[in-house]
């Protein structure tokens, strides 16, 4: 991260700048430049104002998500964060599709916990006809039996695949911009930006709900990450997973290790501010970046992954439970009980080790 972005005259305090949030206004590029390079005793102040603005307008629920590895490794693109890529050899499980039988147990076991969305997800640059002809199938056969909340992340996308998938009952697509076009090809040659963006409009134009986010300590500027989150503003995207790298060995990005909990505290504070109606996810790299502060991360964000992410672990269930109900926030995955929530992930995790 490169910390080259001289601080900038505050122009509002940060609850001036909450309040006109609230009020509808958005705060400027320079204002969210301000809250990345804050010194650090400012911290608690500018969480304060996020987390004004995240009660507004979704209280203290947490949304939980779970991820299906549907597909593992074997991917021809050279995203260098990617232990799945093919510049990585990082020792994961490689696997094909799974079959509809895998995916169907996967989608009954979230539906006995009464979780609300089921995320698959598969590695690749996109999806094959078939694949997307299989995944389809499956889709449908969870609408007819169990009607969950179905969000897919199957790489680039045509349009005609996008429009098979939500007439199948695909919710929502993710596809992350990962990061801002300018530092896009040092992340990655295979596929642009502009790439990425065309899979987003393409799924809008098909009547998806967008997913996106992205991937911070790849070595990008500060001005970056603005570009980002400004970016998935004006896409309107609905939901945004914001990822701490978490440098695998064995990938291009295995030594890049620089991220503080303060700074990723104010991440999500300006991922809050610039995006107020946004779902916001603290996804992958939380236990490993945000580290003792994890749980304040939830005073910007509402939302976060449980369980294991695609190929590097995460702490146990029970811990995030217990952080939450520490926080005195409440889970709103659905109308089920925490302890029947927590032996579902458990049980999910030894089904995707089988
Ligand atoms: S396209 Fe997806 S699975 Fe493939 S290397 Fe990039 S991030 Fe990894």
């Amino acid at each position: 991260m490169s910390a080259d972005a001289a601080t900038l005259p505050v122009s509002r305090t940060w609850q001036e700048m909450a309040e006109a949030v609230l009020q509808g206004e958005s705060i400027t590029r320079s204002e969210a430049l301000n809250i990345l390079t804050a010194p650090d005793r400012e911290v608690l102040s500018i969480l304060d104002a996020a987390y004004r603005v995240r009660l507004q307008y979704f209280g203290n629920s947490v949304q939980l998500y779970y991820l299906k590895n549907a597909k593992s490794g074997l991917c021809p693109e050279d995203c260098s964060y990617c232990s799945q890529s093919k510049v990585s050899d990082a020792p994961i499980e490689r696997y094909a599709f799974l079959n509809a039988e895998r995916l169907l147990e996967g989608a009954r076991l979230a539906a006995e916990s009464k979780a609300r969305t089921y995320c698959i997800v598969a590695s690749g640059r996109g999806p094959t006809d078939r694949e997307v002809d299989h995944v389809a199938g499956v889709v449908r056969q969870i609408k007819d039996r169990y009607g969950l909340h179905i969000c897919c992340c199957l790489g680039l996308l045509e349009p005609d695949q996008a429009l098979r998938l939500k007439a199948a009952g695909v919710d929502r697509v993710n596809h992350n911009l990962n990061t801002s076009e300018r530092f896009h090809e040092q992340i990655c040659t295979t596929h642009t930006f502009r790439d990425r963006l065309q899979t987003l409009n393409v799924c809008r134009d098909a009547g998806l709900e967008l997913c996106a986010g992205m991937i911070v300590g790849m070595g990008e500027t500060l001005e970056d990450v603005v570009d980002v989150a400004l970016k998935l503003s004006e896409l309107q995207v609905e939901s945004i997973p914001i990822n701490f790298l978490t440098s695998i060995e064995g990938t291009p990005f295995q030594n890049l290790d620089h991220l503080h909990p303060r700074f990723c505290l104010k991440v999500l504070s300006m991922f809050r501010l610039t995006n107020p109606r946004t779902e916001l996810r603290i996804a992958g790299g939380r236990e490993v970046n945000l580290r003792s502060m994890q749980a304040m991360g939830l005073y910007a964000a509402n939302s976060m992954f449980v369980s294991d992410y695609l190929t590097t672990p995460g702490q146990k269930a029970e811990e995030d439970f217990k952080m939450i109900q520490d926080l005195g926030f409440e889970v709103t995955a659905g109308d089920y009980d925490a302890q029947k929530l927590i032996e579902f992930w458990n049980q999910a995790k030894q089904e995707l080790k089988r």
